[in-house]
């Protein structure tokens, strides 16, 4: 038999952890307290993520144990984010901002043993302990322990006493880089919270990605502001990449609000920043009423939702160029992103490619399917469901039975994403729309996106979220809740006549609502679950243009 002569060598977190903190000892995590910035360097991290894990072992938790974390994007985050995986447990980021019915399902279908959190959320986490009996130790960081009451038979430790004296080297034991490392739910904007667990190895070749010129293209002279949230797809694969690639990473904690962003970007200057749209539109904002310049950032990476191209110019403004990728919690999350192809040098040509969702790398199949199964060209026009596959793309749902790979979800082996798409023959993906949030009018389809897209490009709108909605007609219409600059512009008449203007009359929306604020999911996204919810419940004061 002929066969190859290279080596095995197992791709695991402990050899990160290892290796960041021998080869990086200059690189260092550092978290934002409000006022200032306080540091811990990479050699650190592993110091400490040597102590916990022998705190972990005394506290009984062994191999695929879960340990979760109810915390922020934080130094000591960062601390599990190293030392619970390379011990062999499996890290479970909770998500902070779950209703208490999700999180005390997630945390006992995923049979949390052990959770971490933050001092500042430890009220949160209390009112959900009593619903959750397999819980056995909580580690109140950043903080006293006094800050968390927990139900009799949960033992309550502060961080630092428990992990201070303890040996800073672990002997990591030897895995298999196929075993679990990670485990994160979805956000479930369109459906119940499900468990995804990522692989020792599927973060290794994710993190590689990350840190690649065709994915974030991201180094040791890097610093990276990264408020993606932990608890949220593993802040994108940031805390991994960075320990591969010796990058500094930029904590916000719990400032997620523009102001204090922009504060962490004065005091910080880093180069690079990854956020969903949202987030990018408060700072707009912000900095439209206090300028800065934070062209300090050579560029963000924007995506988790479609990104406005009136964004993407607005950002241009200040010198900071936004790169759009799609991804999902089941995508690790890093699927394409969009960088102009070699020659495209015109700044026109070249941001019809920015506003795409950009090109797959070669480790992430991609194609198209439309609604009879069949396959779909890549002619930039055809569009269907998007499927992709890869070695860090889930295969199937946690389940504590065994893990399910429902049809609904999974076609032979393609990972169904309920986005539909098209792609261009030149492989930039653009995304339409979900195929829950596409709109049937009159037996025509209307992109929520691209609506919202449309109305956002009005520079009187802030933000805009479009749900369909009921109509005795045309069976569904678009509904517009809008959030206007100023309140002079939440005249319906005007925006319509700015989107004649652009789009064709039969998909200019009728209904209108005008709001402080469009409701948003956990991580950042318009709620468009709750908008079509309240929308029903007449919560909203409709303007309807028929009754004009
Ligand atoms: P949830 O599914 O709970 O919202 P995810 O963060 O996994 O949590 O969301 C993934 C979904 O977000 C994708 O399937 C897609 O619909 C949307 N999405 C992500 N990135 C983009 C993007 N750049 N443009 C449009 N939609 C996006």
């Amino acid at each position: 038999m002929f066969a190859s002569t290279m080596q095995e060598g197992e791709l695991t977190i402990a050899r990160l952890v290892e290796y960041s903190r021998r080869v990086f000892p200059e690189a260092k995590v550092t978290t934002w307290t409000g006022t200032e910035s306080r540091d811990m360097s990479f050699s650190e991290v592993g110091d400490k993520a040597a102590q916990l894990a022998h705190a972990l072992t005394e506290l009984g938790v062994t191999r695929t144990d879960r340990v979760a974390t109810f915390m922020w994007n934080n130094n000591e985050h960062q601390v599990a984010y190293a030392g619970v995986p390379a011990m062999g447990a499996v890290l479970h980021t909770l998500n902070l901002r779950l209703s208490p019915e999700q999180a005390v399902f997630i945390i006992n279908q995923a049979d949390d043993r052990v959770i971490l959190v933050d001092a500042s959320v430890a009220p949160l986490l209390a009112r959900y302990l009593p619903g959750t009996p397999n819980v056995r130790h909580v580690i109140v960081v950043n903080g006293p322990k006094e800050a968390l009451s927990a139900p009799e038979g949960i033992a309550v430790h502060g961080f630092d006493e428990l992990i201070a004296g303890r040996p800073t080297t672990f002997e990591w034991p030897v895995l298999d880089e196929r075993d679990p490392a990670v485990m994160c739910y979805t956000s479930g904007t369109t459906g119940d919270p499900k468990g995804v667990v990522y692989s020792h190895r599927s973060i290794w070749l994710h993190s590689m990605q990350v840190n690649s010129t065709s994915g974030m293209s991201l180094g040791n002279s890097d610093s990276v502001l990264a408020i993606v949230p932990m608890f949220h797809v593993m802040s994108w694969g940031l805390p991994f990449a960075a320990m591969m690639a010796g990058i500094t990473l930029v904590m916000p904690d719990r400032f997620l609000q523009p102001e204090p962003l922009l504060a962490i970007m004065a005091a910080e200057k880093p180069t690079f920043a990854a956020a969903v749209p949202t987030i990018w539109q408060g700072v707009a904002a912000r900095l439209e009423a206090a300028p800065q310049d934070i062209s300090h950032l050579r560029e963000v990476v924007v995506g988790g939702a479609a990104v406005p191209p009136s964004m993407i110019r607005t950002f241009d403004g200040y010198g900071v160029p936004i790169t759009h990728a799609w991804g999902m919690t089941e995508t690790s999350p890093l699927g394409s992103v969009s960088r102009p192809p070699f020659g495209v040098d015109d700044p026109d040509e070249a941001f019809a490619y920015r506003v795409t969702q950009g090109r797959f790398p070669p480790s992430v199949q991609a194609r198209l399917i439309g609604d009879d199964g069949a396959e779909l060209p890549w002619d930039g026009v055809s569009s269907g469901e998007l499927e992709v596959r890869g070695p860090w793309i889930t295969g199937a749902y946690y389940s504590p039975e065994g893990n399910v790979s429902d049809p609904s979800k999974f076609h032979d082996g393609w990972l169904r994403t309920g986005d539909v798409s098209s792609i261009s023959p030149d492989g930039f993906m653009t995304i339409r729309d979900r195929t829950k949030d596409m709109i049937k009018t009159g037996g025509e389809w209307i992109s929520s996106v691209e609506l919202e897209n449309t109305v956002m490009s009005n520079p009187t709108v802030a933000e805009a979220a479009v749900v369909g909605v009921p109509d005795e007609k045309w069976d569904e219409r678009p509904f517009v809740l809008a959030v206007v600059k100023d309140p002079a512009d939440a005249d319906v008449a005007r925006q319509r006549a700015f989107l004649f203007e652009r789009i064709p009359r039969w998909q200019v929306p009728e209904r209108w609502a005008f709001v402080s604020e469009v409701p948003k999911t956990s991580v950042g996204k318009f709620d468009k679950k709750v908008v079509r919810a309240q929308y029903a419940e007449g919560a909203y004061e409709v303007i309807d243009a028929r009754e004009a």
